[in-house]
Protein backbone atom coordinates (compact mmCIF):
# COMPACT_ATOMS: atom_id res chain seq x y z
CA UNK A 1 0.00 0.00 0.00
CA UNK A 2 1.30 3.53 -0.25
CA UNK A 3 -0.09 6.55 1.63
CA UNK A 4 -0.69 10.00 0.21
CA UNK A 5 -1.92 12.73 2.08
CA UNK A 6 -5.38 14.65 -0.12
CA UNK A 7 -7.31 17.36 0.15
CA UNK A 8 -10.89 17.29 -0.48
CA UNK A 9 -13.49 20.04 -1.39
CA UNK A 10 -11.79 22.56 -2.94
CA UNK A 11 -13.38 25.90 -5.04
CA UNK A 12 -11.16 27.75 -7.06
CA UNK A 13 -12.25 30.94 -9.63
CA UNK A 14 -14.20 28.38 -11.90
CA UNK A 15 -16.98 29.15 -9.06
CA UNK A 16 -16.88 31.25 -5.88
CA UNK A 17 -13.28 30.09 -4.19
CA UNK A 18 -11.05 33.11 -5.31
CA UNK A 19 -7.47 31.41 -6.60
CA UNK A 20 -6.52 30.07 -9.92
CA UNK A 21 -6.33 26.71 -10.11
CA UNK A 22 -2.30 26.25 -10.39
CA UNK A 23 -2.13 28.69 -7.51
CA UNK A 24 -4.02 26.48 -5.23
CA UNK A 25 -2.04 23.83 -6.60
CA UNK A 26 2.01 25.74 -5.39
CA UNK A 27 0.03 26.05 -2.19
CA UNK A 28 -0.91 22.81 -1.73
CA UNK A 29 2.30 21.50 -2.50
CA UNK A 30 3.80 23.80 -0.03
CA UNK A 31 2.15 22.40 2.58
CA UNK A 32 3.74 19.01 1.66
CA UNK A 33 -0.47 17.57 -0.04
CA UNK A 34 0.19 15.27 -1.94
CA UNK A 35 -3.40 14.97 -4.06
CA UNK A 36 -5.67 17.78 -4.32
CA UNK A 37 -9.39 17.25 -5.18
CA UNK A 38 -11.52 20.76 -6.78
CA UNK A 39 -14.91 20.47 -6.59
CA UNK A 40 -16.43 23.38 -7.97
CA UNK A 41 -19.83 24.12 -7.72
CA UNK A 42 -21.90 22.15 -10.63
CA UNK A 43 -19.15 23.14 -13.14
CA UNK A 44 -16.02 20.40 -14.77
CA UNK A 45 -14.69 23.26 -16.60
CA UNK A 46 -11.10 23.14 -15.07
CA UNK A 47 -11.35 19.28 -16.50
CA UNK A 48 -12.27 20.14 -19.85
CA UNK A 49 -9.90 23.34 -20.15
CA UNK A 50 -7.11 20.59 -19.22
CA UNK A 51 -6.07 21.48 -15.75
CA UNK A 52 -5.70 18.20 -14.20
CA UNK A 53 -2.46 17.13 -13.28
CA UNK A 54 0.90 17.27 -11.38
CA UNK A 55 1.96 20.81 -10.15
CA UNK A 56 5.13 20.23 -9.14
CA UNK A 57 5.13 17.20 -6.17
CA UNK A 58 1.01 17.52 -6.26
CA UNK A 59 -1.38 15.51 -8.05
CA UNK A 60 -4.93 18.07 -8.65
CA UNK A 61 -7.82 15.52 -9.94
CA UNK A 62 -11.13 17.88 -10.86
CA UNK A 63 -14.89 16.26 -9.88
CA UNK A 64 -17.45 18.95 -8.72
CA UNK A 65 -19.95 19.65 -5.90
CA UNK A 66 -23.20 19.20 -7.41
CA UNK A 67 -26.57 20.85 -5.50
CA UNK A 68 -30.47 20.63 -6.58
CA UNK A 69 -32.95 23.95 -7.88
CA UNK A 70 -33.24 24.86 -3.85
CA UNK A 71 -29.31 24.82 -3.83
CA UNK A 72 -29.54 21.85 -1.39
CA UNK A 73 -28.17 18.27 -1.13
CA UNK A 74 -24.46 19.05 -2.22
CA UNK A 75 -22.91 15.99 -3.89
CA UNK A 76 -19.09 15.68 -4.26
CA UNK A 77 -18.77 14.29 -7.21
CA UNK A 78 -15.29 12.68 -9.10
CA UNK A 79 -14.38 10.22 -12.34
CA UNK A 80 -17.66 11.81 -14.35
CA UNK A 81 -16.73 13.28 -17.32
CA UNK A 82 -19.94 16.08 -17.65
CA UNK A 83 -22.25 18.21 -15.31
CA UNK A 84 -25.97 17.48 -15.20
CA UNK A 85 -29.15 19.18 -15.70
CA UNK A 86 -29.88 21.18 -12.71
CA UNK A 87 -33.43 20.51 -12.64
CA UNK A 88 -32.74 16.79 -11.56
CA UNK A 89 -33.37 16.10 -8.30
CA UNK A 90 -30.26 14.64 -5.61
CA UNK A 91 -31.31 11.17 -6.18
CA UNK A 92 -31.39 11.26 -9.69
CA UNK A 93 -27.67 13.13 -10.28
CA UNK A 94 -26.61 10.40 -6.75
CA UNK A 95 -27.75 7.53 -9.46
CA UNK A 96 -26.14 9.39 -12.29
CA UNK A 97 -23.06 9.70 -11.04
CA UNK A 98 -22.64 6.04 -10.29
CA UNK A 99 -24.08 5.23 -13.58
CA UNK A 100 -21.15 6.85 -15.55
CA UNK A 101 -18.84 5.00 -13.34
CA UNK A 102 -17.74 8.03 -11.14
CA UNK A 103 -18.00 8.14 -6.77
CA UNK A 104 -20.05 10.45 -4.99
CA UNK A 105 -19.78 11.52 -1.21
CA UNK A 106 -23.03 13.95 0.50
CA UNK A 107 -21.17 17.08 1.46
CA UNK A 108 -22.05 18.76 4.94
CA UNK A 109 -25.11 16.53 5.51
CA UNK A 110 -26.31 18.29 8.77
CA UNK A 111 -24.86 22.01 8.12
CA UNK A 112 -26.37 24.31 10.51
CA UNK A 113 -24.38 26.99 10.44
CA UNK A 114 -26.71 30.80 10.35
CA UNK A 115 -24.06 33.39 11.64
CA UNK A 116 -23.23 35.38 8.06
CA UNK A 117 -26.70 35.57 5.71
CA UNK A 118 -24.36 35.33 2.94
CA UNK A 119 -23.63 31.96 4.09
CA UNK A 120 -26.77 30.17 4.95
CA UNK A 121 -26.43 26.19 5.98
CA UNK A 122 -27.09 23.79 2.83
CA UNK A 123 -27.78 20.62 4.49
CA UNK A 124 -29.01 17.51 2.58
CA UNK A 125 -32.89 16.48 2.82
CA UNK A 126 -33.03 13.68 0.40
CA UNK A 127 -32.21 10.79 2.28
CA UNK A 128 -34.67 8.45 -0.26
CA UNK A 129 -31.44 7.42 -2.30
CA UNK A 130 -28.81 4.69 -0.73
CA UNK A 131 -26.62 5.10 -3.92
CA UNK A 132 -24.27 7.67 -2.63
CA UNK A 133 -20.49 6.35 -2.03
CA UNK A 134 -19.76 7.71 1.48
CA UNK A 135 -20.33 10.99 3.58
CA UNK A 136 -18.15 13.97 4.16
CA UNK A 137 -18.19 13.53 8.13
CA UNK A 138 -15.78 16.70 8.54
CA UNK A 139 -15.98 19.83 6.84
CA UNK A 140 -13.95 22.31 8.10
CA UNK A 141 -15.89 25.69 6.81
CA UNK A 142 -19.22 23.77 8.16
CA UNK A 143 -17.65 23.60 11.75
CA UNK A 144 -15.54 26.27 11.98
CA UNK A 145 -18.87 28.66 10.61
CA UNK A 146 -21.36 26.85 12.85
CA UNK A 147 -19.54 27.64 16.00
CA UNK A 148 -19.01 31.31 15.22
CA UNK A 149 -20.40 34.07 17.62
CA UNK A 150 -20.46 37.35 17.86
CA UNK A 151 -17.95 37.52 20.62
CA UNK A 152 -15.78 34.97 19.40
CA UNK A 153 -15.31 35.72 16.01
CA UNK A 154 -12.13 37.88 16.20
CA UNK A 155 -10.26 35.27 17.79
CA UNK A 156 -12.30 32.46 15.32
CA UNK A 157 -10.48 34.42 12.16
CA UNK A 158 -7.13 34.75 13.62
CA UNK A 159 -7.02 31.57 14.72
CA UNK A 160 -9.10 29.39 12.11
CA UNK A 161 -6.92 26.41 12.48
CA UNK A 162 -7.30 25.81 16.39
CA UNK A 163 -11.27 26.65 16.09
CA UNK A 164 -11.49 23.12 14.43
CA UNK A 165 -11.92 20.62 16.06
CA UNK A 166 -13.76 17.27 15.27
CA UNK A 167 -16.19 15.90 12.99
CA UNK A 168 -19.86 16.36 13.12
CA UNK A 169 -21.91 14.78 15.62
CA UNK A 170 -24.77 13.87 13.47
CA UNK A 171 -22.54 12.76 10.54
CA UNK A 172 -20.81 10.71 12.29
CA UNK A 173 -24.08 8.57 13.86
CA UNK A 174 -25.73 8.18 10.24
CA UNK A 175 -22.13 6.84 9.23
CA UNK A 176 -22.10 4.48 11.96
CA UNK A 177 -25.19 3.29 11.62
CA UNK A 178 -25.38 2.89 7.81
CA UNK A 179 -22.14 0.99 7.74
CA UNK A 180 -23.73 -1.87 9.33
CA UNK A 181 -25.60 -2.28 6.11
CA UNK A 182 -23.24 -1.51 3.93
CA UNK A 183 -19.69 0.16 3.28
CA UNK A 184 -20.14 4.00 3.45
CA UNK A 185 -16.75 5.47 3.78
CA UNK A 186 -16.11 8.67 5.35
CA UNK A 187 -14.23 11.33 3.75
CA UNK A 188 -13.07 14.50 5.29
CA UNK A 189 -13.21 17.54 3.57
CA UNK A 190 -12.07 21.50 3.91
CA UNK A 191 -14.28 23.45 1.64
CA UNK A 192 -11.75 26.08 1.26
CA UNK A 193 -12.61 29.18 -0.95
CA UNK A 194 -10.25 31.76 0.49
CA UNK A 195 -13.44 33.98 0.50
CA UNK A 196 -12.24 37.68 -0.04
CA UNK A 197 -14.75 39.27 2.11
CA UNK A 198 -15.57 42.86 3.45
CA UNK A 199 -15.66 41.36 7.30
CA UNK A 200 -15.51 44.42 10.02
CA UNK A 201 -16.87 46.83 7.53
CA UNK A 202 -13.47 49.23 7.08
CA UNK A 203 -10.81 46.21 5.58
CA UNK A 204 -11.15 43.34 3.10
CA UNK A 205 -9.87 40.09 5.16
CA UNK A 206 -9.61 36.78 2.94
CA UNK A 207 -11.50 34.32 4.74
CA UNK A 208 -8.93 31.18 5.23
CA UNK A 209 -6.84 31.25 2.31
CA UNK A 210 -5.71 28.01 0.86
CA UNK A 211 -2.57 27.25 2.94
CA UNK A 212 -3.49 27.68 5.72
CA UNK A 213 -6.63 25.53 5.44
CA UNK A 214 -4.36 22.97 3.89
CA UNK A 215 -2.90 22.28 6.58
CA UNK A 216 -5.84 21.37 8.60
CA UNK A 217 -8.66 18.60 7.74
CA UNK A 218 -6.59 15.63 5.83
CA UNK A 219 -8.04 12.55 3.95
CA UNK A 220 -5.28 10.01 3.77
CA UNK A 221 -5.31 7.51 1.15
CA UNK A 222 -4.04 3.89 0.44
CA UNK A 223 -3.17 3.49 -3.30
CA UNK A 224 -2.65 -0.45 -4.39
CA UNK A 225 0.41 0.98 -7.01
CA UNK A 226 2.18 4.04 -6.53
CA UNK A 227 1.22 6.89 -8.07
CA UNK A 228 3.66 8.08 -11.22
CA UNK A 229 4.48 11.28 -11.47
CA UNK A 230 3.93 11.70 -15.40
CA UNK A 231 0.88 13.24 -16.87
CA UNK A 232 0.84 11.19 -19.85
CA UNK A 233 0.00 8.78 -17.11
CA UNK A 234 -3.30 10.49 -15.43
CA UNK A 235 -5.85 8.12 -16.32
CA UNK A 236 -3.76 5.62 -14.25
CA UNK A 237 -3.20 7.88 -10.99
CA UNK A 238 -6.80 8.97 -11.04
CA UNK A 239 -7.94 5.58 -11.11
CA UNK A 240 -5.09 4.48 -7.72
CA UNK A 241 -7.04 7.19 -6.58
CA UNK A 242 -10.24 7.02 -6.90
CA UNK A 243 -10.43 3.42 -6.23
CA UNK A 244 -9.10 3.56 -2.96
CA UNK A 245 -11.97 6.13 -2.26
CA UNK A 246 -14.73 4.35 -3.34
CA UNK A 247 -13.25 1.32 -1.46
CA UNK A 248 -12.63 3.44 1.87
CA UNK A 249 -9.23 2.90 1.89
CA UNK A 250 -8.58 6.23 3.76
CA UNK A 251 -8.58 7.45 6.98
CA UNK A 252 -9.10 11.70 7.85
CA UNK A 253 -6.78 13.26 10.13
CA UNK A 254 -6.20 17.07 11.42
CA UNK A 255 -2.80 18.10 9.92
CA UNK A 256 -3.00 20.73 12.28
CA UNK A 257 -1.99 18.96 15.31
CA UNK A 258 0.72 16.43 13.71
CA UNK A 259 1.47 14.47 10.20
CA UNK A 260 -0.85 11.45 10.64
CA UNK A 261 1.60 9.58 7.39
CA UNK A 262 2.79 6.49 8.73
CA UNK A 263 -0.38 5.53 10.33
CA UNK A 264 -1.90 1.97 9.89
CA UNK A 265 -5.02 0.06 10.27
CA UNK A 266 -6.12 -2.89 9.58
CA UNK A 267 -6.56 -6.74 10.62
CA UNK A 268 -5.08 -10.04 10.39
CA UNK A 269 -7.54 -13.18 10.18
CA UNK A 270 -7.11 -16.63 8.39
CA UNK A 271 -3.96 -15.57 7.26
CA UNK A 272 -5.15 -12.46 5.14
CA UNK A 273 -5.37 -8.72 5.76
CA UNK A 274 -7.90 -6.85 5.20
CA UNK A 275 -7.69 -2.97 5.16
CA UNK A 276 -10.02 -0.38 6.13
CA UNK A 277 -13.52 -0.25 3.52
CA UNK A 278 -13.43 -4.15 3.33
CA UNK A 279 -15.95 -6.75 4.79
CA UNK A 280 -14.46 -9.87 6.48
CA UNK A 281 -16.31 -12.98 5.88
CA UNK A 282 -18.12 -14.03 8.71
CA UNK A 283 -16.85 -17.55 8.83
CA UNK A 284 -13.91 -16.03 10.15
CA UNK A 285 -13.75 -16.99 14.53
CA UNK A 286 -10.76 -14.65 14.95
CA UNK A 287 -9.82 -11.65 13.77
CA UNK A 288 -7.06 -8.87 15.47
CA UNK A 289 -7.39 -5.70 14.79
CA UNK A 290 -4.07 -3.78 14.18
CA UNK A 291 -2.96 -0.14 14.76
CA UNK A 292 0.37 1.57 14.24
CA UNK A 293 1.01 5.04 15.26
CA UNK A 294 4.38 6.78 13.31
CA UNK A 295 6.52 6.96 16.53
CA UNK A 296 3.83 9.13 18.17
CA UNK A 297 2.46 7.28 21.62
CA UNK A 298 -1.42 8.68 22.52
CA UNK A 299 -4.86 7.58 23.06
CA UNK A 300 -6.08 5.25 20.59
CA UNK A 301 -9.84 4.25 21.23
CA UNK A 302 -11.25 1.26 19.46
CA UNK A 303 -15.00 1.94 18.63
CA UNK A 304 -17.56 -0.60 17.50
CA UNK A 305 -20.85 -0.21 15.90
CA UNK A 306 -21.07 3.55 16.89
CA UNK A 307 -19.72 2.89 20.51
CA UNK A 308 -16.70 3.37 22.72
CA UNK A 309 -15.15 -0.12 23.64
CA UNK A 310 -11.50 0.21 24.82
CA UNK A 311 -8.86 2.52 24.83
CA UNK A 312 -4.93 2.08 25.09
CA UNK A 313 -2.07 4.72 25.38
CA UNK A 314 0.90 3.30 22.74
CA UNK A 315 2.21 3.85 19.63
CA UNK A 316 0.35 0.95 18.50
CA UNK A 317 -2.88 -1.81 19.48
CA UNK A 318 -3.64 -5.32 18.82
CA UNK A 319 -7.18 -6.10 19.54
CA UNK A 320 -8.05 -9.61 19.00
CA UNK A 321 -12.41 -9.61 18.43
CA UNK A 322 -14.52 -12.87 18.22
CA UNK A 323 -17.95 -10.41 18.08
CA UNK A 324 -19.42 -9.22 15.05
CA UNK A 325 -19.77 -5.64 14.20
CA UNK A 326 -18.15 -2.50 12.35
CA UNK A 327 -15.05 -1.56 13.97
CA UNK A 328 -13.13 1.37 12.77
CA UNK A 329 -10.42 3.51 15.42
CA UNK A 330 -9.91 6.93 16.39
CA UNK A 331 -6.68 8.66 17.39
CA UNK A 332 -6.27 11.78 19.82
CA UNK A 333 -3.57 13.57 20.08
CA UNK A 334 -2.52 15.44 23.16
CA UNK A 335 -6.63 14.77 23.92
CA UNK A 336 -7.78 16.19 20.61
CA UNK A 337 -9.32 13.71 18.04
CA UNK A 338 -6.39 13.84 15.46
CA UNK A 339 -7.58 10.60 13.35
CA UNK A 340 -10.93 9.01 12.35
CA UNK A 341 -10.34 5.82 10.26
CA UNK A 342 -12.72 3.88 7.71
CA UNK A 343 -14.40 1.15 8.99
CA UNK A 344 -13.42 -2.71 8.66
CA UNK A 345 -16.54 -4.76 8.62
CA UNK A 346 -16.96 -8.08 9.98
CA UNK A 347 -20.56 -8.94 9.29
ZN1 LIG B 1 -21.41 22.75 -0.19
ZN1 LIG C 1 -18.21 23.44 -1.09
Amino acid sequence: MFEYSSVIHVHSNYSDGSGEIPEIARYASEVGVDVVLMTDHNTLRPLKDGLEGWYGSTLVLIGTEINDQKNQNHYLAFGIQNTFDNRLSAAEYVSKVKEEGGIGFIAHPFEKRNHMKEHPPYPWTDWSTDEYDGIEIWNHMSEWMEGLTEQNKYQRFVHPLKTVEKPNDESIKLWDKKALERRVVGIGGVDAHAYKQNMFGFFEIEIFPYKVLFKSVRTNIFTKEPLIKDNTKLNYNKKLVYDALREGRCYITNFYHADAKGFRFFAEADGKVFQMGETIPNEIPKIRLRVNLPQIVTEIRLIKNGEFIDSVISDEAIWTINNKGVYRVEVYYDDKPWIYTNHIRFI
